[in-house]
């Protein structure tokens, strides 16, 4: 369904990524583990055309992506929720939410059910949905972020970092979300430094060290790795 071949992508004469092949197929939710600094968001950014790529290449099924708009990519079904959320504050939750519908709007009627199954899978946004967003809690400003980027209509969703800053009980509910999504049809790709939550729920995963992916597996490979328990786990 997504797949990166040998993608490279600089920042002036900074390397921040170094030939980078992965694969997600479709149905899969596939964690991408690694540290600060590693590399996760500037792979969500080029996957997402926010980037222009240095080297390598793209595919979305047979698509490739190569010189599409960042729109053009949401509307073939990629879509990201980035790190920090980047939600509009002083904007109501429902509005942040109908946002990411933005490249569907000449099909309203087609988003209504979508806000719908949000709001069932995250009950407290029905009841603060004419609330500034930037009023909510940490956790649910992170559900707003996950549902707007469902109004998108992924095939694959980007998730990165969506437990980043919240309580240890919020990471589980918004963990258990993201599998829900999951295995409601959408395939998935979540970047995470909460490797064990993580691999909890994953299907796949691969560690990207200083822009390289360092090692593949199932979950129960790298949760029985030394050298991953050490870095990722601390255990
Ligand atoms: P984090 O979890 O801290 O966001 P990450 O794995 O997502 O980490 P990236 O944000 O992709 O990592 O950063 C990869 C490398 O690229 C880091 O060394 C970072 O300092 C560098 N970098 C990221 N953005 C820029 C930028 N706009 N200009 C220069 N260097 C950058």
């Amino acid at each position: 369904m997504l797949r990166c071949e040998d993608v490279s992508l600089d920042y002036g004469s900074y390397r921040a990524l170094a030939g980078v092949s992965i694969h997600v197929d479709a149905g899969e939710l596939v964690v991408m583990l690694g540290a600060n600094g590693a590399g996760k968001s500037s792979l969500f950014l080029a996957v997402s055309g926010l980037r222009k790529l240095a080297a390598g290449r793209v595919l979305l099924g047979d698509q490739d992506l190569a010189g599409h708009k960042a729109s053009a990519i949401v509307e073939a079904g990629l879509v990201q929720c980035p790190e920090g959320r980047k939600l509009f504050p002083g904007m109501s939750v429902e509005k942040n939410l109908t946002l990411g519908a933005y490249v569907h709007r000449a099909d309203p009627a087609g988003s209504k059910p979508i806000l719908e199954q949000i709001f069932a899978m995250f009950p407290i946004l029905r009841e603060k949905r004419h609330d500034p967003a930037g009023s909510l809690s940490g956790g649910q400003q992170q559900m707003v972020a996950i549902g707007r980027a469902l109004m998108g209509r992924p095939k694959v969703l980007l998730l990165d970092e969506p437990s980043l800053g919240l309580a240890p009980l919020l990471v589980k509910q918004v963990l258990a979300a993201v599998k829900g999504i999951n295995q409601a049809g959408t395939t998935v790709l979540l970047a995470e430094q909460n490797a064990y939550a993580a691999l909890q729920i994953a299907d796949r995963a691969y560690v990207l060290e200083n822009g390289r992916i360092v090692m593949e597996g199932a979950p129960d490979e790298l949760l029985g790795d030394e050298r991953v328990r050490r870095a990722y786990i601390g255990a």
